[in-house]
């Protein structure tokens, strides 16, 4: 899918549900302020302020979005953070209002990582964490590499092999995680200043909002034999990613 299409995809969606969310706001004062008024009259400003201002910041934070999508301006690691922020509470009603899902979690991917890639980042190779999950791995092999990645004998049959050599050619930090907690437990270990995660949309989704402010650059697995099964990915996809976020290119 073009970029710019599936920046447009998300973006008309997340509009919807910003619109929904003011609504709710809207509605819920509605339903408040005759109670509060003959109830409780001090607190009725207060809440009509609160509900106000929740309802302008979700609808400038989706203006600022599209100018983030399009242009140059609204850069940075903190901004970026106030974008996860509200994506994390508009994407899922989003995903509940898109006709097709699977698009509408690409097209979230895609955006956080032009969030992240229009940032420019210049990272030292030693601070950059490859993740992969561990269905990259043959299923036949006797190795156990979620521990220690040097023990992937680089036989060739599964893409672990490849990205370890483009890991030790980079001096980057490899490692492959069973799961969300293992994921998060080797972050903690590593203390990257970036992370490149490979995985599928759920598993990226939830950890790319998970490490927020940290810098991730997102990779979607490829799964020729269903999911969680000997999958693959772009070797070559990955090694640009890296380029870029080590600032070899742009
Ligand atoms: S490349 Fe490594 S992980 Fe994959 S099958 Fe060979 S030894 Fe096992």
């Amino acid at each position: 899918m073009n970029s710019y299409r599936s920046y447009a995809i998300f973006l008309y969606t997340a509009g919807t549900a910003t619109a929904c969310i003011a609504a709710v706001l809207f509605l819920c004062w509605k339903v408040l302020e005759p109670g509060l008024y003959i109830y409780i009259p001090i607190l009725q400003p207060v809440i009509g302020i609160i509900l106000f201002f929740a309802a302008t910041c979700c609808i400038v934070l989706y203006g600022l979005l599209w100018i983030a999508a399009y242009t140059h301006f609204l850069q940075g690691k903190r901004l970026n953070h106030v974008f996860n922020l509200y994506l994390r509470i508009v994407y899922p009603l989003a995903k509940l209002l898109a006709s097709n899902k699977k698009n509408v979690n690409e097209a979230y991917i895609s955006f956080l990582n032009h969030l992240v890639l229009r940032c420019h980042f210049s990272i030292p190779p030693h601070h950059v964490l490859i993740l992969a999950p561990h269905c990259l791995q043959w299923d036949q092999c006797p190795h156990k590499i979620t521990r220690n990645i040097n023990n992937c004998h680089m036989c060739g049959k599964c893409s672990i092999g490849k990205i370890r050599e483009l890991a030790e050619k980079r001096n980057m930090h490899f490692s492959v995680a069973t799961g969300g907690t293992l994921a998060r437990q080797i972050v903690r270990e590593y203390r990257p200043q970036a992370i490149v995660a490979i995985a599928c949309e759920r598993d990226l989704i939830s950890g790319m909002q998970d490490v927020s402010p940290l810098p991730v650059l997102g990779l979607l697995n490829e799964r020729p034999y269903g999911p969680c099964f000997n999958t693959t990915v772009d070797v070559e996809k990955l090694d640009k990613l890296l380029d870029i976020i080590t600032g070899r290119k742009s």
